[in-house]
């Protein structure tokens, strides 16, 4: 009794990459669609290093963004959290990320999730041929963003509607600056990390 097999006899794995600085409802909601219409296995979610983009602000410590990822996807069977960017060290790339899931998992096929806002960024990104090798790649819709696959290899992207939650990390730190609340925008047990943690009140 194994894990899942798709009809190709390999396993199904997302990957949902992200800072999470907190992670909110629209990750969730994201994973959980595209789970559902790929037929995917399991939804690792792996929360960044040190993101290279984001070297102008700072990132909560690796040790809480992950923290809270665990407690916002401990009661789902089919979503794990993953230690491989934080344990690498130094900026992370997405297409490390995808290397080393492939070499941890050679029985399946990756499957990785993007916001469109991320997704007009990927050519930006190292090695941006070599990711399409990797991964099959799931743009899904965000509120603010338009979603396209233009100027990406045909093929390699699918663009999927998710169920439109106008959430983001950067928001939910600003409300948590000003004392506004962020419950039903994140998990309960986030809401509840982030007070014990006293994360983001100085912002
Ligand atoms: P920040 O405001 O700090 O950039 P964020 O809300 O964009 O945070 P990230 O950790 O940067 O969250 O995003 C991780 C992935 O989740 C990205 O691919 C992003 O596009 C996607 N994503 C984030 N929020 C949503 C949302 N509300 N709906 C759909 N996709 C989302
Ligand atoms: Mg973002």
């Amino acid at each position: 009794d194994g894990p899942a097999e798709g009809p190709s006899g390999r396993r199904r794995l997302g990957v949902m990459g992200g800072t999470f600085d907190p992670i909110h409802h629209g990750h969730l909601v994201a994973a959980s669609e595209v789970a559902a219409q790929f037929r995917l296995d399991e939804v690792v979610f792996v929360p960044t290093g040190q993101p290279w983009q984001k070297s102008h602000r700072a990132v909560s410590a690796a040790e809480d963004r992950y923290l809270m990822t665990v407690v916002a996807t401990v009661e789902n069977p089919q979503f794990s959290v993953s230690r491989i960017d934080i344990d690498r060290g130094g900026p992370t790339y997405t297409v490390d990320t995808l290397r080393d899931l492939r070499a941890l998992n050679p029985d399946a096929d990756l499957f990785f999730i993007t916001g469109a806002d991320a997704l007009a960024q990927i050519l930006t990104w190292r090695d941006s041929e070599e990711l399409f090798s990797l991964a099959h790649f799931i743009g899904v819709t965000r509120p603010g963003h338009t979603l396209t696959d233009a100027g990406l290899p045909k093929g390699g992207v699918s663009l999927v509607e998710v169920p439109a939650l106008a959430i983001s990390s950067t928001d939910c730190r600003a409300r948590v600056a000003k004392g506004d609340p962020v419950w039903y925008l994140v998990p309960d047990g986030v809401v509840r990390y982030i007070d014990k943690r006293h994360l983001y009140r100085g912002e």
